[in-house]
């Protein structure tokens, strides 16, 4: 019943258990869960690893932090992912001006090219945006695709102006922090129907789990924190983001 839209059983930290990381959190009614390229290594497993079990999605990008050596030729390579089966976005794509080991104009360079590609594919997008929030939203205006503002850490104004672009807005675990007062309102005050709810695992394990490897099963704490904050059932909360994932995916 709940939909786990992004992690990373990609990553080094999960593949390797990638099955007990599956089962676990089907047996926790965590049902359906897409997992998320970076760079076009872990795009090509995330293909691989969606092949492998019911119910498990890909998407495929090069993210901003690996991006620094992307040309044509790489390009060329994610674009001929982007028609295999269970392949359901293009993502995560976008900017991150949090750490300095990508210049700027190069961020821009692959994120306006990427967009590209998901319209000529008409895929959606996933978008990774980090002190960046200006930049990300001027490049995604004049672009014409739509999609997901993934782990969205922004006010619940900014939220708007996505959403009317077409996005939906996925919250992760920092939402159950105790201090987190703006991903609070954002998942109070937004309509539901454009929420959709991650992990980012490994990352950013939720309260009571902070600072241990996360999995899609923890999924349930986010959900059940903004049931709490809406003052509506969990069940209504894993519900409808769930028919708002399989909407936005086209699942
Ligand atoms: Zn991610």
């Amino acid at each position: 019943m709940y939909f786990d839209t992004h992690c990373h059983l990609n990553s080094e930290q999960l593949y390797e258990k990638r099955a007990d990381y599956v089962r676990h959190a089907m047996d926790c009614g965590v049902d359906h869960m897409v997992v998320v390229g970076y760079n076009l290594k872990a795009s090509e497993l995330a293909v691989a690893i969606s092949h492998e079990f019911e119910n498990v999605y890909a998407a495929v990008g090069i993210g901003p932090e690996d991006c620094l050596d992307t040309d044509a030729e790489e390009l060329a390579k994610l674009e001929a992912l982007l028609t295999k089966p269970k392949v359901v976005a293009l993502g995560e794509i976008g900017l991150d001006y949090h750490w300095d080991t990508v210049p700027p104009q190069k961020q821009k360079a692959i994120f306006r090219a990427q967009l590209e590609l998901a319209k000529k594919y008409q895929q959606i997008v996933v978008i990774h945006c980090r002190d960046a929030m200006q930049d990300t939203y001027e490049i995604l205006a004049g672009a014409g695709v739509k999609g997901i503002m993934h782990c969205y850490g922004g006010s619940v104004e900014m939220a708007q102006r996505f959403i009317k672009l077409g996005f939906k807005i996925s919250l992760a675990g920092p939402v159950t922090f105790k201090n987190a007062r703006i991903p609070k309102e954002v998942a109070a005050k937004l309509d539901l129907k454009d929420l959709l709810i991650e992990t980012d695992a490994p990352y950013l394990a939720p309260t009571p789990l902070r600072g241990k490897i996360n999995e899609p099963a923890n999924v349930v704490y986010t959900a059940s924190e903004i049931a709490r904050l809406r003052g509506v059932s969990v069940e209504e909360v894993a519900r409808q983001t769930t028919e708002n994932a399989m909407k936005v995916f086209r699942i």
